[in-house]
Parts: C-alpha cells; structure tokens; sequence
C-alpha cells in the first residue's frame, strides 16, 4: 500500500511533455526535412525480410512475424503493443509443376492460386481450351470445359494508378471459380502482372460455396505467351495442346493470425483516433519486401517520428495487418470488434515503395480547410491534390464502409505489378531515398490531421 502511494506520488512529480499547445512540436515542414533523412523505415523492412522472410497468413510463419513486430513496435517506443488474435481458414502451398507434353513439350514456370485444389500426386493430364479474355470464359457453354483446363490469358497492360488491377485481376480472383462451374478440370492463367521475367504471380482467388474447387494456377507470361503460340500452330493442324499439371496445395483447416497494434497516446482522446498501417502477412514466393514489408515501415516510421517530437493532440493508431493477402481477413475481424466508434481517420500504404505523387481525401465538407493545409504543406515535394476519392487502402476498407474518414497518399505503380506477388518481391528493389520520401509525406500529413481541430469523428451510417 505504502509503496503504491508513494509510485503515486512519484507519478504526479513526472514531467508533463513541455507542449503550451497540442501540436506546436509538430512543425509538418521541419518533420518533412527530418524524414528526408530518417533511415528508419528501411531498417524495419530489411530486418523483417531478413529475420522473419516470407509470412503466409495463418502459418507460423506469420506467428513469427507478429513475434518480431511487437519486439520491435516496443523498442521504438510505441505505447499499448499488442496482439490482436482472429481464426481464419488456411491454405498451404505444395509442389508445382507444369509440362506440356502435346504435340510439342516443355516444362512451364507456373505457381497456384490461394485457395487451389490439389491435382492429386500423380497430376492430371488434359486438354487446353483457350480463351483470350474473361469475357470469352464467361461466355463459354455450360458444360463444355468438362475434363479439359482451361486457359485464360487476359492480358494487363500498366498504369501509374493500379487501375488496371481492379479490371484485369478479375481473371485470378473470378476466373477459376466461373471455369468450376462450368465443368473444368482445371485452369490456368497468364500471371496478372506487367513484367515479363519467367515469375509466375500468385494471389488469392475464391470458389462460391456452391462449387467445388479446381487446381488453378498461374503461369510466368512468357511461358503463357507461348503456350499462346504453341496453341495457335497445333489449331492450324487440328490438334489440341495438352498438359500435365501437378499442384499439390492443402487447406489446412483453422489456423490463427492477428493484427499487430501499437500506439501513440494523444492528449485528446475525444478528438478520435487515426488509423495507420499497412499488412503484415505477405505471399510466400518472395520476402514481402515490396508488398507490404514497405507499407508497415513507412506508416510506422512515419508515426514514431510525431511521436518523438511530442504528444498530439489525437492517438495515432498503427496497425500492422494479418491476413491481408488472402481475404483481408484482419481488417474485417478489426471492424467487427472495434466498430467505427473514435476513429477520425484512416490511411494505409499498401501499394510498394515507388514516390508518392498524389493524394485523395475523403473527408467531410466542414475538413475543406484542412484539406487545403495538407495540399499546401505537400506541394513543395511535387505531390498534388486530386478529386479522387480516398479509399484509405484494402485493410481499411470495413471501417471506411462503418462511415470512418480517409486520406489516401498515392505511389506511383508504374512498376508495381511487375514484381507483385511473385518470388521478385524482395529487399533490393526498394529505393532508400524514395522510401524516405514516402515517409516525409506521411509524416507531413500525421503532423497536420493529428492536431487539426476539425470534428473528423463517423457519423453513423444509416441502417439500411
Ligand atoms: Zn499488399
């Protein structure tokens, strides 16, 4: 009891950060010029990717990541780290193999889909039925894949935005289930990527309830370019292609993951918190440098350097996000026990490491203001305002959807699909310097949001 009073005591004679006002510390151009030359984000990503590599949702792989992330979240001096556990249904990667084998023969670079049946040991052997566009498969006679694989090739072109992912990333995450349906054996795809190194790209893809699962696989685009062209000489004889594929994937049944939460306390917890982030878990070809090694790196370095230069006014909240990849299973699981309830805003990096270029705000009319502080205060590093819409990234979605607001700071992707989601994903293709401008940018708009007065707390979306 004594000793209780007197650590009482002791507490009330600790000094209070030396701030007249919340936010004064938090000079957006000073912390812009500090993070210019901050080396922390890089050290996060290439420790990670170096200690823990690849961290496949669900396994223990990304048990060790969690581990390692809250190890290191307290050693930068985060407040409340913590593990927030979820169950989630895993998938297991096995062997890969895929052999042309008529009437011309090679072996094809090609990795499963998330969510893929097995082949079995001993494969399947089968004819090809090709089709150039997801339209084309769509449009494909019920029935008529019966015993074949199917072959989608559905090619992506670039963008700076991603945009084309939304369209042309339709043929993993659709494709295998409409070619179920419709009686197929199997299906390959052309990789949904933009490179045209021999790296298949993997990423998750789903099976109504209602169908059974099918092996679906992706093949590098080289190879898928020439199984193109093997396809149209056999056609010109009359004879179909077939191949031997083995996948051996498993689900594994229930499996736990969990998001990684660190924070730092605001002297207003009334004003709402700001979620930040990025995902921790990764596809298991690469170390998950690029996606989203990166993205936890940026917000976190971002979040520690408000952190050093005194208390803001509102809590920042850094999440660092389970089982992304295969569902945003973390981010859901996060809308679900926290509801929108004190959250002010959300921003997640999820898009690599290239330089931030734009950024898209959804905020309410009454933030106009504030709007136009943060335009201002990123001008100077080239990063114009736009009228789009900010989504405030994938893990974010269910709590932007709950009514919380969102500040996007969009990287240029240009290149972005040329190593997404393949075993390219590693540390050598981020670039320290434009690393550090993603967390300039960051840090300029934590400094301003976290101490701005502006009411940015959800309104309750109506019931439906
Ligand atoms: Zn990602």
């Amino acid at each position: 009891m004594k000793t209780r009073l007197l650590l009482a005591i002791a507490a009330l004679a600790l000094p209070v950060p030396l701030l007249a006002q919340d936010g004064q510390a938090h000079d957006p151009a000073a912390l812009q010029q500090k993070a210019l030359g901050d080396n922390t984000a890089y050290s996060i990503v290439e420790d990670l990717t170096t200690e823990i590599g690849p961290r496949l949702a669900g396994t223990d792989r990304e048990a060790a990541a969690r581990t390692w992330a809250v190890d290191r979240l307290k050693a930068m001096g985060f407040a409340n780290v913590r593990i927030e556990p979820f169950d989630m249904k895993t998938w297991v990667r096995g062997i890969e193999t895929a052999e042309v084998t008529a009437p011309y023969s090679g072996n094809m670079h090609i990795t499963a889909l998330g969510n893929s049946a097995s082949t079995g040991a001993r494969g399947l052997e089968a004819q090809i039925v090709y089709f150039r566009t997801m339209a084309d498969l769509e449009a494909a006679a019920a029935g008529s894949l019966k015993g074949k694989i199917a072959f989608v090739s559905h090619k992506m072109t670039r963008t700076q935005t991603g945009a084309s992912y939304g369209q042309f990333g339709d043929v993993r995450r659709r494709g295998p289930n409409i070619a179920a349906s419709k009686g197929a054996a199997a299906i390959i795809i052309r990789s949904v990527g933009t490179d045209y190194h021999r790296n298949p790209h993997t990423g998750g893809t789903n099976f109504a309830k209602d169908v059974t699962p099918i092996p679906a696989a992706a093949l590098a685009i080289p190879d898928a370019e020439n199984l193109e062209r093997m396809i149209t000489r056999a056609a010109r004889d009359g004879k179909p292609v077939t191949m031997k594929l083995v996948l051996t994937p498993r689900q594994i049944g229930t499996t736990q993951s969990g998001n990684v939460i660190a924070e730092v306390p605001g002297s207003d917890p009334g004003a709402g918190m700001i979620l930040i982030g990025g995902h921790l878990d990764s596809w298991d070809l690469g170390t998950g440098a690029v996606d989203d090694g990166a993205g936890v790196a940026i917000s976190a370095a971002a979040a520690k350097l408000i952190m050093d230069a005194g208390t803001p006014k509102r809590t920042i909240r850094v999440v660092w996000w389970g089982a992304e990849e295969v569902g945003i299973f973390g981010g859901s699981a996060y809308a679900q026990k926290h509801g929108a309830a004190g959250h002010a805003l959300a921003m997640e990096s999820d898009f690599g490491a290239g330089r931030i270029w734009q950024v898209d705000f959804r905020l309410p009319e009454t933030a106009d203001g504030l709007k136009t502080k943060i335009a201002n205060a990123l001008a100077p590093m080239g990063i114009g305002r736009s009228n789009d819409v900010a989504s405030g990234g994938p893990d974010h979605g269910p709590m932007v959807a709950l009514g919380v607001n969102a500040i996007d700071l969009r990287q240029d992707g240009t290149d972005y699909f040329d190593l997404h989601h393949t075993p390219d994903d590693t540390l050598d293709k981020i670039d320290p310097q434009m690393l550090r401008q993603n967390v300039a940018a960051w840090a300029t708009v934590l400094a301003i949001v976290a101490n701005d007065p502006a009411d940015l707390l959800p309104k309750p979306v109506p019931a439906k």
